[in-house]
């Protein structure tokens, strides 16, 4: 039988964070759920991560542990994590205590109460540079700003998904995966809970400036299709003036004013850019349906059925 509640932690050199969050999620869950697991993933740690969670795992039963090849980083390593997570409801968190373990109880509350997603959003952060802060703050307005899918600002990782979610979740095969905006589009019902990020644990940030732009960059480009679409917009504007600009000089000259040839020239030339422009933006049109078609996702999830027959006869193909 499936424990009601499993709590899915990627681990990345977290050797110092570990027990810690295994005592204070031990302390938070007790007594508040019939019963859970945590799977701590190790993401190919190059300090002693492996081994304490093989500690644990020896000594609780609850405790499980999974332990990728290599370095995948933190998406796939809870999407790893999520895949061998059976509880009816699944928490994915941070092992350095950022996520507070003694949020929990509140997530599983509203998820109880019928949500299929509970997210935590950041009202307040601790110990981290005002340059994070204000990147971060900036990105999720900009992405918010481009595309269609509803992605809850100031929002990470840290969220509960039922079953129904985490089952849809997985019928997402995308490799450049950014799990806050795949979460967003799967729709359901979802919820924020404010809670106050803290400071790291120990150790220092496994997500340098390198990392954070990676994962920037596929949120926009996996989300929208605006960068595509920018050069169609600025060709237009471009052949538009340009266009206008040759009409101008031509007529001037035509009347007898004293319009250089070379201004015709250059009317024409910015003309003959824009064109190019709005051809590349074309393009960038059917690359955004290709990339569209080449991320296979499902092409619609089902929140419930009602008179569709007994439930081991639905369709496998559109029942989550
Ligand atoms: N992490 C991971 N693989 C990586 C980098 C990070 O599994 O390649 C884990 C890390 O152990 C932590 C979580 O992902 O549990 C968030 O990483 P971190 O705290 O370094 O990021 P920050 O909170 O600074 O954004
Ligand atoms: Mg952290």
């Amino acid at each position: 039988m499936s424990v009601e509640l499993s709590v899915v932690v990627p681990v990345y050199n977290e050797q110092e964070s570990v027990p810690e969050l295994h005592r204070r999620l031990t302390a938070a869950l007790t007594g508040v759920v019939r019963s859970f697991d945590v799977v701590f993933v190790d993401d190919g740690s190059r300090d002693r991560s492996w081994e304490i969670i093989r500690e644990l795992a020896s000594r609780d039963a609850w405790v499980k542990g999974l332990s990728v090849s290599r370095n995948f980083g933190h998406q796939m390593a809870f999407t790893a994590g999520l895949d061998h997570a059976d509880g009816e409801a699944v928490v994915i968190m941070d092992a350095d205590l950022q996520d507070p373990p003694e949020l929990l109880p509140e997530l599983v509350s509203r998820w109880r109460e019928g949500y299929d997603v509970v997210y935590a959003v950041r009202a307040r952060r601790h110990g981290e540079t005002a340059f994070k802060l204000f990147t971060s703050a900036a990105f999720y307005r900009l992405l918010r700003r481009i595309t269609s899918v509803d992605i809850p600002v100031d929002t990470g990782d840290f969220r509960l998904m039922s079953r129904k979610a985490v089952e849809a979740f997985r019928r997402m095969p995308e490799r450049h995966r950014f799990t806050r905006g795949m979460v967003a589009w799967l729709g359901f019902r979802q919820v924020g809970v404010p809670y106050v990020r803290a400071a790291r644990h120990a150790g220092e940030t496994n997500y340098p400036l390198r990392k954070m732009l990676r994962l920037a960059s596929d949120g926009i480009t996996s989300f929208s299709y605006i960068p595509l679409q920018l050069a169609s917009w600025v060709g237009l504007a471009v052949s538009g003036l340009a266009f206008l600009g040759l009409v101008a000089s031509v007529v001037v000259r035509l009347c007898g004013g004293g319009m250089p040839a070379w201004a015709i020239a250059a009317a024409a030339l910015a003309l003959l850019g824009g064109m190019q422009l709005v051809a590349v933006g074309l393009l960038g049109e059917y690359v955004g349906r290709v990339l569209d078609e080449a991320k296979r996702r499902p092409l619609y999830l089902l929140r419930e059925t009602v008179g569709l027959g007994r439930s081991d006869e639905r369709p496998p193909a559109v029942t989550v």
